[in-house]
């Protein structure tokens, strides 16, 4: 079978090669990227109409739906009232006759021509007497014969329709499998498909697209499926392993003084998460091939406890330790908190007279002044400074360490693969560091296999005891409180102004999250600062109140941030700033306007802001949602306060596209492959993967497979994964 088709090779067949395909088509081909053979045959037909399942027009009971196979007998199109046109259309499948009826959808006479066969999809009527469809679904599927017609997508508007995509198909297929063809290379092993009861390449490519029955199409499935997640869980693996075989990094030694001194110190026990977590992380420290880990914790987890046991991990062995944060913020936030943690411990210093000094915490953004920055760059180069907290400014060119043993970066998704690389050449000793990726935005395991297949995943699932939960309510009222007539403020949102209240006089504060900072164009959006107008006025009179959003001075924000530390502001009114880290324990109420605008993702994290102390707090969401994926997201967050479990949902709205989207740009090669529906099939291949590449690295015995992955892969990445 060595002669047999590859896909680099199929990559490289033009479609208009192909009967019938002339420049015209080929250019509404390449509308939709299909230019290759390749391109063709892994265009899948969308659904299937299965003729053995089909109902007949004669025994449809009226008020029921049903698709139909159907010929078109006649169609007219006339005006009617108010300008409006009707087309009408008369179809039968041989048991009796059909009226479609469609408004205001003249190019519908040109579809629906005499003698042409479509698959009809609607609900029966009886009107005067016959029977009617209004508005049914359309597919035109051609004078197709056998008992599984595929149904490809999108084929009508741009002229080209399924039973032209059909033909092409089927004439690629008798071109490239037996008896005419060579069939196509398998790249799997007899082993693998027989393990994972997996079809032959040929019988997939033939079936999904010409199947007999519907069964045929759930072995294709499951073969094609399994080949787009395995290609991509190898090129991961095979990145996981290239990079631990290239990179040198220390071997930190665990449990040095600072840690045990650390660990004895802290005014809790750690959560059995945490114990089980930091354990994984100085299993990976010890080790001379650099750690690439991800923490995924949901929020008020205790990542700060893992991350600081990483960190003072590399400085009990002489090396530094870096903490980048998202913003400003936070990373001045931490700065503060850490300090606190690490009051007191030194680190050996034989250049001293006591041969130890106090452990050097230092702040690194952009709001340091130039005179400090100087001195932190130099201390830093010199190994003077134990661990660097700061922004984007720690990836400056500028910035240099001494030794970079450990970096931890916080909230991951805000920093791009790019940036963690630039970190890992930072290091005057040459070593790689031990990177720590910190996210509290959990994704579902599976899916963090492929977003982030080249790390290692640790999950801190576990909240510190005597947490109480999140009281989550929804109040079903647009928050535009300034023009008070288009909303008429339900009871619950008195209730929840009350509770305000209440809470500020028992103490406790709150935030009001406010999406926009300007009155934008015509939509009704809280904003930030006119909600904070009318509420001092308002609702709110008799409290402190305080507004914080991106367009505010640095200055000015510290100071109100520091007062609402402080607690001399009841209430912070506040665009999405607060939306990561922001730690006051003392607040108790989060209050999200038009909440419905946000992520689930985000929701999550700002509701997260409260219930970090010992009392009860609440959450509301102002918002009357416009989409039912808006609605889905209030009940989200209403019915469940667990990350988790809120990410699988969040993936079930939104679809994988946008978790792909961020990190796979250009190697996204699902076509039929679902993060969701298909998570077993991901764990299967990633442990396929994970044999394949651990008992072959190079892939040298896996020819047909490494050729396979070349063609999907960028230029430079084949080469860093298969050369060497
Ligand atoms: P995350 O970054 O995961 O959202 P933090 O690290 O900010 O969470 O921790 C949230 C709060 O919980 C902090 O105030 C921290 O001091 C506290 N905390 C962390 N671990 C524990 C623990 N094991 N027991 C009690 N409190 C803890
Ligand atoms: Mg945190």
């Amino acid at each position: 079978m060595t002669d047999a088709i590859n896909i680099a090779e199929l990559k490289e067949l033009s479609v208009s090669l192909l009967k019938g395909v002339g420049a015209k088509r080929s250019s509404a081909l390449a509308g939709f990227e299909v230019e290759s053979l390749f391109d063709l045959l892994t265009y899948y037909p969308r659904r299937y109409i299965d003729r053995t399942k089909e109902a007949k027009i004669s025994e449809m009971i009226p008020g029921s739906e049903a698709s139909l196979l159907v010929t078109v007998e006649k169609t007219d199109v006339r005006r009617i009232r108010g300008g409006k046109s009707l087309v009408t259309s008369t179809v039968t499948d041989g048991t009796a006759l059909l009226k479609l009826t469609f408004f205001n959808q003249n190019w519908r006479q040109k579809q629906l021509v005499e003698g042409r066969q479509a698959m009809i999809y609607g609900k029966v009527d009886l009107y005067r007497g016959q029977r009617q469809m209004t508005n049914p679904v359309v597919d035109l599927v051609g004078n197709r014969t056998g008992r599984v017609i595929p149904v490809y997508p999108q084929s009508e508007k741009s002229g080209l329709h399924t039973w032209d995509i059909t033909e092409w198909v089927a004439e690629a297929l008798r071109r490239t499998l037996p008896p005419k063809g060579r069939g196509f290379v398998d790249p799997l092993s007899d082993q693998i498909l027989s393990e994972h009861d997996l079809v032959s390449r040929d019988f997939a490519f033939r079936a999904i697209h010409q199947p007999e029955n519907m069964f045929e199409v759930t072995q294709a499935r499951k073969r094609l499926i399994f080949d787009e997640l395995f290609r991509m869980q190898l090129a991961l693996v095979l990145r996981k392993r290239a990079i631990e075989r290239t990179e040198v990094g220390a071997a930190h030694q665990i449990s040095g003084p600072l840690i045990k001194q650390f660990k004895a110190n802290l005014p809790f026990e750690l959560t059995g998460a945490q114990v089980k977590v930091i354990g994984e992380i100085e299993y990976d420290l010890a080790r001379s091939v650099p750690m690439h880990r991800l923490l995924q914790g949901d929020v008020g987890a205790g990542k700060t406890l893992v991350a600081v046991a990483a960190m003072l991990t590399a400085v009990d062995s002489g090396h530094q330790a870096a903490l980048m944060a998202p913003t400003e913020v936070l990373a001045e936030q931490h700065l503060v908190g850490i300090r606190k943690l690490l009051d007191g411990m030194t680190v050996t210093d034989d250049s001293s007279l006591f041969k130890d000094r106090p452990i050097k915490v230092e702040l690194l953004s952009n709001r340091v002044s130039t005179v400090d920055k100087k001195r932190i760059l130099s201390q830093l180069l010199l190994g003077e400074i134990d661990i660097a907290i700061g922004t984007h400014a720690l990836i400056q060119e500028s910035v240099s360490f001494d030794s970079l043993g450990v970096v931890v970066i916080d909230e991951q998704h805000r920093f791009g693969v790019e940036q963690r690389s630039i970190l890992r050449e930072k290091s005057r000793s040459g070593l790689s560091p031990d990177m720590l990726v910190m996210t509290a935005t959990p994704i579902p395991r599976t899916a963090a296999m492929t977003v982030y297949g080249d790390l290692d995943v640790s999950i801190l699932d576990e909240l510190p005891p005597g947490r109480t939960p999140i009281d989550t309510k929804w109040v079903r009222s647009s928050a535009n409180f300034t023009e008070p007539e288009a909303t008429a403020a339900p009871e619950e949102l008195d209730e929840m102004w009350d509770q305000v209240r209440a809470q500020v006089s028992a103490g406790r504060q709150v935030y009001i999250v406010c999406p926009l900072i300007d009155e934008s164009e015509k939509l009704s959006v809280a904003s930030a600062e006119e909600t904070y107008e009318y509420l001092q006025h308002t609702e709110l009179s008799e409290l402190q109140v305080g507004l914080l959003h991106g367009r505010i001075s640095p200055a000015d924000k510290d100071l109100t941030m520091d007062s609402f530390r402080a607690g001399k502001l009841d209430v912070l009114v506040a665009t999405t700033v607060i939306e990561v880290g922001v730690d006051v324990p003392n607040a108790t109420i989060m209050v999200i306007l038009d909440a419905d605008r946000f992520g689930i993702a985000q929701l999550h994290q700002l509701r997260g802001r409260v219930g970090r102390g010992s009392h009860r707090s609440q959450c509301w969401l102002v918002s009357d949602p416009t989409t039912p994926e808006g609605e889905a997201r209030m009940a989200a967050l209403v019915a469940s306060t667990d990350g988790f479990e809120l990410a699988e949902v969040d993936l079930d709205l939104r679809g994988e596209g946008t978790i792909l989207g961020e990190r796979q740009k250009g190697r996204n090669d699902l076509k039929l492959a679902s993060l969701r529906r298909d998570r077993n099939t991901v764990v299967e291949a990633r442990n396929c993967a994970i044999k394949v590449v651990d008992s072959d690295p190079g892939l040298e015995s896996n020819e047909h497979l490494a050729s396979e992955l070349e063609s999907f892969l960028e230029e430079g990445d084949a080469e860093f994964l298969l050369k060497n």
